[in-house]
């Protein structure tokens, strides 16, 4: 059995407290959770962000208060900022004391703050069972995110990733295997993280609606990552990547669609396959919407003339040179205000650049094909995974295919843009479904020349099984 006894600090309200404690308690195992009414002071000024020695100073003397054994842990939820500006942390001199910042979470996601905070409160209590001290964590903590509960989340808005995935991943099994962490107590933790995280997936889903759903999924991911973050520089790169793969998926989606096997030709043409800048791309969908009206049923040439107007649209507000001279090229302006007014300038044109396309979206879908199966003679079914939307556990789904010929059969193993006749388009090896080389996990990665992006985390990798 291991005591943790939940407290707050005085500015923060004791209902998030309660509500954090019902959470834990929930899920039974030698985790017991209890709570302590009487609030925690902690010196110092309490409009400037609070000091790390206070912090674990006060958690000390109140341990001692409590008579807490070394091995009870005494986690403090505070309202206050702290100086570091950490969700949470454990003591750096190795007690068993925690605290997390309890408030601000609705900047990053948009269920009740509980949810967030009580992950972290399991998610402390895992770190300081699976290291000795915070600075052998430090050291170990995934920095960039990989989707797991060790993430460091430098930047902040990452927290999105490891409060949706809940994962653990292979390296952190490994730790917590060497340390002996009792089975039960691991099973308990899993539980409530995964309770905190379905509900988390749900409310987030409810409230974002159906609004990015209908996109594939490195378009409603980079969408995604814009409303997660509140820092002004990032905000506004993650603008300008949305917008680039706005552009990027759609070249390859109406590129293959359209041109069939001839895309390759025009994806070396139009310079796409060596190390291909948005210019290249905004000059490829150009091409594109200029082309005959493509032969696909249900696929008004309208949607062509929207493309025209994206294109038009992305020249007249000089996305490109504006992506070229801020991200590409020289020193980040730090001044924050100026990244405000530059967002605040160019997010109307991505979403309205967003609106000409989400039509398209809504009639073709990416999906991946995982096994075949032959149901009648000329009768095909297929699992697939519909890679729509902006969180990474596709749904499987099953589509029947009755080809014309045998050289129609999609193959297993590749990303397809079906349309709405039921005409099915190889996206592969444009766009993969596999494992990224730089995270290990299975990602949408889209091309980018000879390499591919990893939109989830923003890696850039190369595939040796590619082409
Ligand atoms: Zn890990
Ligand atoms: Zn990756």
């Amino acid at each position: 059995m291991t005591r943790i006894v939940l407290v707050r600090s005085k500015d923060l309200q004791k209902d998030l407290l309660n509500a954090v404690f019902e959470m834990l308690v929930a899920v039974p195992g030698p985790l017991e959770f209890e709570q302590v009414h009487k609030p925690v002071k902690i010196e110092g000024d309490s409009d400037t962000p609070a000091d790390w020695n206070s912090i674990f100073a006060a958690c000390r003397a109140f341990r001692q208060q409590l008579s807490l054994d070394e091995n009870d842990f005494l986690v403090l939820l505070m309202a206050q900022r702290n100086q570091n500006n950490w969700f949470s942390s454990c003591d750096p001199q190795g007690e068993k004391s925690i605290f997390i910042h309890a408030s601000e979470w609705e900047n990053y996601v948009t269920c009740p703050p509980e949810y967030p905070v009580a992950f972290q409160v399991v998610e402390n209590i895992l770190q300081c069972l699976m290291f000795d001290t915070l600075a052998d964590g430090a050291q170990f903590f995934h920095d960039p995110p990989i989707g797991c509960i060790s993430d460091m989340c430098s930047w902040k808005p990452d927290v999105i990733f490891k409060l949706r995935t809940a994962d653990i991943c292979p390296e952190c099994q490994r730790v917590i295997g060497d340390r002996g962490i009792c089975e039960d107590v691991l099973t308990q933790m899993l539980q409530l993280l995964e309770t905190q995280r379905s509900v988390m997936l749900f409310r987030t889903r409810m409230s974002t609606g159906s609004q990015g759903e209908e996109f594939p999924f490195p378009i409603s991911i980079t969408r995604r990552k814009i409303s997660g973050t509140t820092e002004p520089f990032r905000r506004f790169l993650m603008l300008l990547d949305h917008f680039d793969s706005l552009v990027r998926c759609t070249v390859i989606t109406c590129g293959c669609i359209a041109m069939k096997d001839n895309f390759d030709e025009f994806f070396r043409e139009r310079e796409l396959h060596e190390r291909p800048s948005l210019g290249h791309w905004v000059t490829a969908l150009r091409n594109l919407s200029q082309m005959e009206r493509v032969n696909v049923p249900d696929f008004p040439s309208r949607l062509f003339e929207r493309i025209r107007r994206v294109v038009d649209k992305a020249e007249e507000e000089e996305i490109v040179s504006l992506r070229n001279e801020k991200r590409g090229h020289g020193y980040c302006d730090c001044n924050d205000t100026a990244y405000k007014q530059l967002f605040l300038e160019h997010i109307d044109t991505v979403t309205e650049v967003e609106n000409l396309l989400r039509p398209i979206y809504i009639r073709i879908r990416w999906y991946y094909t995982i096994s075949m199966s032959q149901s009648d003679p000329g009768t095909f079914s297929f699992t697939v995974k519909d890679l729509s939307g902006d969180h990474p556990d596709f749904k499987e789904i099953s589509h029947e295919i009755r080809p014309k010929d045998i050289a129609d059969i999609p193959q297993t193993y590749k990303v397809y843009a079906i349309t709405p006749d039921r005409t099915w388009h190889k996206l592969s090896p444009y766009a993969m479904y596999c494992d990224c080389p730089a995270c290990g996990h299975h990602r949408v990665l889209v091309s980018d020349g000879e390499m591919y992006i990893d939109p989830y985390v923003g890696h850039r990798v190369r595939l040796d099984c590619a082409l």
